[in-house]
């Protein structure tokens, strides 16, 4: 099935609920579109996204919800342990389900097992009969905090969602930076329809460049490089491109590259 015929069904349908990660929710609202269809108007409510952390990341969900016209939430988890934590209300965090989990965070320096702070999600399912893992690491970076939410709730909460990948962290001339860093920023320029990151390792020195799919130009590519620079302090070298230039993804989007740059002499 197409993403325009995922759209024809959804209206056909008056689907409610669309569950998605965050890239095909943008790529069927950018269907829609093509389509002439306003799936904003359509019956859809509530999306929930799980797989990249973008219903995290304010800019991504304002535009997942303007676009179609939903509230939307995260739904984090991975394969090996099922999923495991919800947003909820106050918008800013994932809740940990720790009635079927023991939650535990892995200091990346010290190596040393917290119950909150930063460094990597640590989980032990207590109800898996078919895979059961104990002191799994999962390989996402979090920041866990304890307290009880303005929701209510008091479990475990992963401040900002899951920052990303422990492997994709780079460190841009001492500058230790996520990707969900940088689509923080490049989502809040509605002009922006599509991107990519690349880490270019030049002479043993890492450099970000970002290729931006817009109509805004040479204009609007420094905007977002300003942005990046005053936001996480990186130089971060934004070249536009014509719309429909960058590739779309139907599952999780793989919009972070890393390569190698023989220097010209
Ligand atoms: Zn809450």
């Amino acid at each position: 099935m197409s993403s325009a015929e995922r759209v024809a069904a959804i209206i056909a349908a008056e689907a409610t609920v669309l569950m998605c990660t965050p890239t095909y929710a943008l790529r069927l609202a950018e269907a829609a579109r093509a389509e002439g269809i306003d799936v904003a108007r359509s019956a859809l409510r509530v999306s929930i996204h799980a797989g990249e952390p973008g219903a995290s990341i304010p800019a991504t969900r304002e535009r997942i919800e303007t676009e179609l016209g939903v509230t939307s939430f995260d739904h984090t988890g991975a394969t090996e342990v099922g999923a495991h934590g919800f947003s909820c209300d106050a918008r800013d965090g994932v809740h940990l389900n720790e009635a079927e989990f023991v939650a535990e965070i892995l200091d990346p320096v010290t190596g040393q097992a917290a119950d909150e702070g930063d460094g990597e999600l640590v989980m032990t399912n207590l109800g898996r009969w078919g895979m059961p893992v104990i002191r799994y690491r999962t390989g996402d970076r979090v920041h866990g905090v304890r307290g009880r939410c303005a929701c209510g709730r008091t479990s475990l909460k992963l401040a900002g969602g899951i920052a990303g990948r422990v492997d994709d962290m780079v460190t841009v001339r001492g500058v230790n930076v996520f990707p969900s860093a940088i689509e923080a920023i490049v989502r809040r320029f509605a002009e922006v329809e599509e991107y990519r990151v690349e880490l270019v390792t030049v002479r043993e020195m890492d450099e970000l460049r970002c290729t931006v799919e817009t109509r805004g130009g040479a204009e609007l590519a420094e905007r977002v490089a300003n942005a990046i620079h005053r936001d996480l302090g990186i130089r971060c070298a934004v070249a536009p491109v014509a719309p429909g230039t960058l590739p779309r993804f139907d599952m999780k989007a793989k919009r972070f590259v890393r390569r190698r740059e023989e220097a010209r002499t």
